[in-house]
């Protein structure tokens, strides 16, 4: 029995990590690759196995990064079971599809380059095609149920509170008598999303796979940014024009609404004309329509039958291209969700076009924008920005607000790992070496371990 680091080790995008048990083979996750041209580049690479002779996957949840590379695997010959929770696999559906959409868009563009270069002709890294081939793959496991999904192979999904269906993953094995248990983290949010309930550990391990994206620090508490979003809506409001929020479809999007109702009288939102205008964002709406038992019982009633209708009647969501630019001509009051969440294309930066130089507008930034991202450049303070081929002046109204994330800060991982029985061995994945190397000192120190801290290709027997 062993498991090889493959991705997500010593970075935080491509998680993928193989376990074998005998002559059972199967991974946690396959994600792609995410960032730079250089680190993208990656996601062509062969898989350093058979992708035929794989038995089995085990998905933690929807996002790209963990989810992103399942359309290759189906492609080069991987036939076997995909296990992840119903709300996972119908997020992933949403996101491969986009993510299809998007290759196949990207590689027609550069194709039409490379033509009038005479250059050869690039493929789309994965298409529509590669994607059904995926979905088809998948296999519904509810959290809390344990399935023995291989000889000797037992997998169970716990919450993991990251996103909606998002788990943590226990594995049983059993080779030759001898039973180990493997946890993996998954990616794990906050104990106090208002959204999701918090995240639960397993009560014992014998290896723990942890993630560490923010190991080195915590975030702002909760109350404090509620009451800077509460600041930020009543100084965009006086200021008179429109307040634009970019988020990521899946996840955030539903959370700001989430806290919208719940605040909707104190931060007077009836004033404000509210608008998703994503139709991905729309799309993971009814997901979480349809799996309204897995969010926080004082969040259920948004996401129960007309609830979003009926507590944010101001509401539209605005699916169609047409519907989206009749926004373009309110001057004042319209409060708008788009994506993408950095601002590296989608709707929300036609509505930076038509908005950007008004100084009466507001741009409120509620999550990590990656370095060289239009995002980045405006929490920088860029004073003049390019949108499609344009330079446009920034005069509108920068706000960021820091404590949203759907991942756990320090003091949360380290809780997550105090509560498992026995102190197990422990192996970081997911993070910087920044997140890393401070989770591992906080570990230390509070429980005494030495955490591993795997690169790429590293194996750990167990
Ligand atoms: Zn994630």
């Amino acid at each position: 029995m062993d498991i090889t680091f493959l991705g997500a080790a010593g970075g935080v995008t491509g998680s993928c990590h193989l376990v074998r048990v005998g002559d059972r083979r199967l991974l946690l996750d396959c994600g792609m690759f995410q960032g730079g041209r250089e680190e993208e580049a990656h996601n062509r690479d062969p898989f350093p196995f058979d992708a035929a002779a794989l038995d089995a996957v085990v998905l933690s949840h929807a996002h790209l990064d963990h989810s992103g590379r399942l359309p290759l695997l189906a492609r080069r010959g991987f036939r076997g079971p995909v296990h992840a929770t119903p709300a996972t696999i119908d997020l992933a559906r949403v996101l491969l599809r986009d993510a299809a959409h998007l290759q196949e868009s990207d590689a027609e563009r550069e194709n039409r380059r490379r033509l009038r270069q005479g250059k050869g002709l690039v493929k789309p890294l994965f298409t529509a095609d590669d994607v059904e081939a995926a979905l088809r793959l998948f296999r519904p496991l509810d959290f809390d149920v344990p399935a023995d999904i291989l000889p000797g192979v037992r997998a169970t999904l716990v919450p993991a509170g990251h996103i909606l269906g998002a788990a943590s993953i226990v594995l049983d094995l059993e080779e030759d008598g001898r039973r180990r248990r493997v946890a993996f983290s998954g990616d794990i949010g906050q104990d106090d999303s208002c959204m999701l309930p918090p995240p639960r550990p397993p009560d014992r391990a014998d290896l723990v796979l942890l993630e560490s994206t923010y190991g080195d620090r915590n975030h702002r508490a909760r109350a404090a940014t509620h009451e800077e979003i509460a600041g930020v809506l009543e100084s965009a409001w006086e200021a008179g024009g429109n307040l634009f929020i970019p988020a990521f479809s899946i996840g955030r999007t539903q959370e700001l609404l989430t806290l919208f109702a719940q605040h909707y009288d104190e931060w007077r939102l009836d004033r404000w004309l509210l608008f998703v205008d994503s139709p991905m964002a729309i799309q993971a709406n009814t997901v979480h329509l349809r799996h309204d038992h897995l969010v926080r019982e004082e969040a259920r009633p948004l996401f129960a039958g007309r609830g979003l209708r009926e507590r944010l009647p101001n509401l539209r969501e605005t699916a169609s291209t047409e519907e989206s630019m009749r926004i373009n001509s309110v001057r004042r009051g319209a409060l708008v969700i788009a994506g993408s969440g950095m601002c590296t294309g989608g709707r929300i930066l036609h509505h930076f076009r038509h908005n950007l130089w008004r100084r009466e507008c507001r741009v409120m930034i509620v999550g990590y924008q990656g370095e060289g991202t239009l995002g980045r450049r405006l929490v920088d303070g860029a004073e003049r920005v390019t949108i499609h081929g344009e330079e446009i002046r920034v005069a509108a109204g920068i706000h960021t607000i820091g404590g949203l994330s759907a991942h756990a800060g320090q003091d949360e991982l380290a809780a997550w790992y105090g509560a498992i029985e026995g102190r197990p061995a422990v192996a970081l994945v997911h993070g910087e070496a920044r997140g890393r190397e401070g989770l591992a000192r906080r570990l230390s120190a509070a429980w005494g371990v030495q955490p591993t801290l795997p690169r790429a290709g590293e194996l750990i027997a167990l």
